[in-house]
């Protein structure tokens, strides 16, 4: 196993639920710590570059247009396997497939609105953390 970094995004639908505090409780107890975190609003022109990965797909537009509708938490999470630990507490893509007691299957009611985005591999990390966080922004929790 290995200490990783990945990039959190509490999305709008969980944020206007009050969620934020229930669901950093769930990364801090299980491991992941907070290194870095805001709230944020992304523009459009943002939100269309940071997931424009999916540029080409059906769901694009309503996926830009549902990351803008509100403010949203961004925060890097550090801890053993942080990725895949996260994914795993996150729950499927869609709430319907997702695990009892993870944070889609709580908190997410369809596929756009889905509470969090996490990141999928140490690469998309990187680049992730990065959009979001300069070096000021991230800090040592050694
Ligand atoms: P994630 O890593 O689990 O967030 O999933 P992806 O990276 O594959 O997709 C990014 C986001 O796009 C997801 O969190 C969903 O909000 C949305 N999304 C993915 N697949 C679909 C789909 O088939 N339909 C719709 N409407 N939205 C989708």
């Amino acid at each position: 196993m290995a200490i990783e970094q990945t990039l959190s995004i509490i999305k709008p639908d969980a944020v206007g639920k009050d969620a934020i505090g229930t669901i950093l409780s769930r990364f801090e107890s299980n491991g992941l710590r907070v290194k870095a975190m805001k709230m944020v609003r992304m523009t459009r022109e943002q939100a269309q570059a940071f997931y424009a990965v999916h540029a080409d797909k059906p769901f694009y537009n309503d996926l830009v247009a549902f990351m803008i509708s509100g403010p949203v938490v961004v925060a890097i999470l550090e801890g053993e396997d942080a990725i895949a630990r996260n994914r795993e507490l996150m729950g499927a893509t869609n709430p319907q497939e997702a695990e009892p007691g993870t944070i889609r299957a709580d908190f997410a009611t369809t596929i756009d609105a889905n509470a969090v985005h996490g990141s999928d591999s140490p690469e998309t990390a990187v680049t992730e953390t990065a959009f979001f966080f300069n070096r000021l922004e991230i800090f040592d929790r050694e």
